[in-house]
């Protein structure tokens, strides 16, 4: 995606997706209900909300599929993290209206055991299967990180489960709205609903099969990896033609899978640490954090990876370019702050920038020598605090956890005329936008970027 193109006015674009979204959920309810109202004999107000809940449910939850589907042309003007915000809590709102559908029928028709009763027609077992596999989702998604299910076992089960939900769902609905006076039983409503099946469909083959494959067929070639710290390394890949490694936006992110190394064939997403200007390769710069990113160092000069992207509305060069700017970084939370930087440096930004970097020890701080530079140099017009929160032996900077007092010393000039972007890890992120709020920063002013979906 060009920089001119991300610069367009994102509001009009991202009110025509929020219409066409809120049209695709209604659109099926209004039609069901204007084609066969008037031949409906009457059932009630209770078994039409049911019917009207599942309709809205199942369209949220095919709708699901294109949302998740990572596509560029919708998350350019949201961001993918707002994307994932929304997939998250469309979910509970389609949970819901799915579970509330079965309790709505047996109250309509004053009958309970319609619930329990073992021996059913087998749409309506199929329905049941559905409505089970759906709770499934929910648990192994809320209870993710308490059962300690590790992300990419959750990620697959996931996506077996809601296939099943979704295709059992709509064979449910399908034969049960059939009936002569159903929801289902117009064409309009059965083209309809097949449409949104197969957008459904399509999304899903589009995300997990089609890309991939077209980016498995130009990959790009690790040229180097490099130590940074203790635990850190960055590796630095040629950029593809073919679409991979596309001018990305300063502060952006990737999707990366290494192919034919030692490290497992998963998909992780790394900030680009370099900046737009270095022509013909990226950078990422990673923590070993844990299963994978512990065997990054493994990597070779000529190993091939996948990438997917970029992704990701954290760059200052989406907003207003009249401000000054302050970061916030936590450790390894400085990739995509560093690539803004050196993006500042080298179009000679002439704004001034705050830099408060968090680390434990002197050992943890990244980039150290090229901060020190560009303060040095002036380019761009940095000032950099660094916190340490345990440092080790002589140390003139601050010491211990980022406070009020702290923010207050070196940016209170700065309130009111400045963006601020926070990336790090979440308890920081919290504390710092805490921190700025007290200090009477506006929320639209602060940016934040989190490792973690
Ligand atoms: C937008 C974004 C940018 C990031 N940029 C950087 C960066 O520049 N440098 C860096 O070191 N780290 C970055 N990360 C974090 C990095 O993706 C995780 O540390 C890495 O995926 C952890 O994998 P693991 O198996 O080694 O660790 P694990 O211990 O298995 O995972 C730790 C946590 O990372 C997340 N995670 C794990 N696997 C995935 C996955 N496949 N997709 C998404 N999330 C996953 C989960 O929340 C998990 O709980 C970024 C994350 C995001 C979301």
């Amino acid at each position: 995606m060009s920089q001119t193109a991300r610069r367009r006015p994102i509001a009009t674009m991202a009110i025509l997706w929020i219409v066409l979204y809120t049209g695709a959920v209604l659109l099926p309810v209004v039609l069901a209900n204007t084609l066969s109202w008037a031949h409906r004999p009457e059932s009630g107000f209770l078994l039409n909300l049911s019917r009207n809940l599942a309709l809205a449910g199942l369209s949220i939850l095919a709708l699901q599929f294109v949302v998740a589907a990572r596509l560029q042309w919708i998350e350019a003007y949201f961001g993918l993290d707002a994307i994932l915000w929304f997939h998250k809590a469309m979910a509970v709102f389609a949970v819901l209206m799915l579970l509330a559908h079965p309790l709505l029928i047996a109250w309509g028709h004053g009958n309970w055991t319609i619930l329990t009763r073992l021996v059913v027609p087998w749409p309506v077992q199929l329905g049941r299967i559905a409505l089970l596999l759906l709770l499934a989702v929910v648990g192994t998604s809320l209870g993710r990180r308490v059962f300690r299910l590790e992300y990419e076992r959750w990620r697959r089960l996931h996506n077996v489960l809601v296939l099943a939900v979704l295709g059992l769902g709509f064979v449910h609905g399908l034969i049960m709205g059939s009936g002569r006076h159903g929801d289902l039983s117009t064409w309009p409503m059965r083209i309809l609903w097949s449409g949104l099946f197969l957008i459904a469909l399509a999304a899903y083959l589009h995300h997990r099969w089609f890309a991939p494959r077209r980016n498995r067929l130009a990959p790009c070639e690790v040229i180097a990896v490099g130590r940074e710290s203790h635990d850190v390394w960055t590796i630095k890949v040629r950029a593809t033609l073919n679409g991979n490694g596309r001018r990305h936006l300063p502060g952006q992110f990737y999707f990366i899978t290494f192919l034919d190394s030692a490290l497992p064939e998963e998909e992780h997403p790394f900030s680009i640490s370099s900046s737009p200007t270095e022509n013909g390769y990226l950078t990422f710069t990673i923590k070993a954090a844990g299963d994978f990113t512990q065997s990054i160092a493994s990597l070779r000069p000529g190993d091939r990876a996948m990438i997917r992207g970029p992704f990701g509305r954290f760059s200052h060069i989406l907003r207003s370019g009249r401000e000054d700017i302050v970061f916030i970084a936590g450790g390894v939370g400085i990739t995509p702050l560093i690539s803004m930087l050196r993006y500042m440096r080298d179009t000679g930004d002439p704004r001034r920038v705050v830099l408060i970097f968090v680390n434990r020890a002197q050992r943890d701080i990244l980039f150290r020598d090229e901060l020190e530079k560009m303060q040095r140099v002036g380019r761009p017009q940095l000032r950099v605090i660094h916190v340490l929160s345990r440092p080790q032996g002589a140390w003139n900077g601050e010491t211990g956890r980022l406070n009020h007092e702290i923010m207050q010393k070196y940016i209170s000039d700065l309130v009111g005329t400045s963006s601020f972007y926070i990336c790090g890890p979440l308890p920081l992120t919290r504390l710092a936008i805490k921190i700025l709020r007290q200090m009477g920063v506006f929320q639209a002013d602060i940016h934040t970027e989190q490792f973690t979906f």
